[in-house]
């Protein structure tokens, strides 16, 4: 799916954590092969260290769990 707009990557409702399922808050991408893995924000923290020693690069976006509560749906 070719990206359409100039704006920054973000995650969306849409995206998963690949672990269980929840929404997902945290994008690493992957040296090398450029895979991406998406995590909720307790999987994040559960894998963020080696992520980091893997050289990952992070796209944190945990400030807006709190959207997920009051943003209604679209
Ligand atoms: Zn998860």
């Amino acid at each position: 799916m070719p990206v359409a707009t100039s704006q920054p990557a973000t995650l969306t409702r849409q995206d998963r954590c690949d672990r269980c399922g929840a929404q997902a808050f945290v994008r690493a991408t992957l040296p090398g092969d450029g895979l991406s893995l998406l995590f909720c924000g307790h999987h994040f923290r559960a894998h963020e260290l080696a992520l980091v020693a893997a050289g990952a690069e992070i796209l944190d976006e945990r400030h807006r769990l709190h959207e997920q509560v009051s943003t209604p749906e679209a």
